[in-house]
């Protein structure tokens, strides 16, 4: 996905006054390990946080591609990897993302459904905030009977405040349409929070 130029720079400027505060710690920034830093920064931080527009093109994009659904059973794309950062700290979260819905005439592929919520997970959005857009897109915007996702985050603000690793890790949940029946929310989290087979 493209990169904007001018958020490009503006981020430039922005890590430029980062390095120079870590020049008034003491840290030798003028080094030629800092050489093109502020530049490199600023397109690995655009890269975690994508423009809202063109995310929500592409989402759109992606969801107009779907095959005729001939079973009504549940879809499930499980434990997709994938990063954001938090609104609160701007720092880096990286999810394990599991997703499934209950088709009634359309069908997303699943290498479509990995696409969608490594996407959306690309800004500076809450985990909650998340959770829940996706279980929306994939009910209302996919026509589905119902939808659930399952998120885990692992919040860099959290460690890095010396949070032990599993206090790091955030949970959250969201239910749409037929998952809000108990017995078919408690098969999606025992479906995802399973060890997996083996396979790969
Ligand atoms: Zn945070």
């Amino acid at each position: 996905m493209e990169l904007d130029p001018k958020a490009l720079e503006l981020f430039r400027e922005g890590y430029d006054k980062i390095l120079a505060g870590l020049g008034q710690l003491g840290y030798k920034v003028d080094d030629e390990n800092f050489a093109d830093t502020a530049v490199r920064a600023a397109k690995g931080f655009h890269e975690l946080v994508l423009g809202e527009t063109c995310v929500r093109k592409e989402v759109t994009a992606l969801l107009e591609k779907t095959f005729p659904a001939k079973y009504g059973e549940m879809v499930i794309s499980k434990g997709n990897t994938a990063f954001g950062v938090c609104p609160h700290h701007l720092l880096p979260v990286v999810y394990r993302i599991s997703v499934a819905y209950i088709p009634t005439r359309k069908v997303l592929g699943l290498s479509k459904m990995s696409r969608l919520v490594r996407l959306m997970a690309r800004g500076p959005r809450l985990q909650e905030d998340l959770t829940h857009e996706l279980a929306m897109i994939l009910h209302e915007q996919l026509d589905s009977q119902g939808s659930a996702v399952y998120i885990e985050g692992v919040h860099m603000c959290m460690a890095a405040r010396g949070v032990g690793a599993h206090e790091a890790r955030l949970v959250t949940s969201a239910v749409r349409g037929v998952f809000l029946e108990l017995a078919t929310r408690e098969e999606f989290i025992k479906l995802v929070t399973s060890a997996s087979s083996g396979l790969l």
